[in-house]
């Protein structure tokens, strides 16, 4: 059966491992000409596929794959004007091509466990030795865009074949993260 989740995932086959000493690359946006350039200056952290409904995916693909790095190896290099932020309202500010409609990057500008990280798509750059993906989060949010419930262990099955653990929110060390700011962060600390 034909499952298509995202061309970076499909092959079936254990991912090939990221470059630990890649010094990043350029991202660049869809369009045909004039193409939004974003160069990153290092390689990127956490990146998995993600089955939310707000992260940018390639046309056909269930999952999208998106990864961190800090906000100070992120910088727009090529028509800028072209960027706009996709909804103001999301803690996550998703700066799309207005043409093409691919993200470029999205950053957070308020307190938020994430603050200092932007959010990147590696597979909009041609250059090779991203880190590749570590898990699948969001994986039952799937659902919730329609997706056939009778495919789910299957979608799941696929992932890990790809060496993807499969989580519902995200993997323990990020779940982690989060909760420890949330602590730090809390006026009453047990
Ligand atoms: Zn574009
Ligand atoms: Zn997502």
């Amino acid at each position: 059966m034909a499952l298509p989740l995202h061309p970076l995932i499909d092959g079936g086959l254990p991912l090939e491992k990221g470059d630990p000493n890649f010094p990043g690359g350029t991202l660049r946006c869809h369009c045909a000409g004039h193409k939004v350039e974003v160069t990153l200056g290092g390689n990127v952290l956490h990146n998995h596929a993600c089955g939310c409904s707000k992260c940018w995916k390639p046309a056909g693909a269930v999952f999208a794959v998106i990864a961190v790095i800090p906000v100070g190896q992120v910088a727009v290099t090529a028509n800028e004007d072209k960027l706009h932020v996709v909804d103001e309202s999301a803690a996550i500010q998703r700066h799309a091509c207005r043409e093409c409609g691919v993200h470029m990057y999205g950053r957070i500008e308020k307190d938020h466990p994430f603050k200092g990280f932007d959010f990147v798509h590696v597979e909009l750059s041609d250059d090779k030795g991203w880190q590749e993906p570590q898990f699948a989060g969001f994986v039952s949010s799937i659902l919730e865009q329609g997706y056939d419930p009778a495919k789910m262990g299957a979608v799941r099955a696929k992932l890990r074949s790809a060496g993807l653990e499969t989580y519902d929110v995200l993997a323990p060390a990020l779940m982690d993260a989060i909760a420890a700011w949330t602590a730090e962060t809390s006026q009453s600390r047990l």
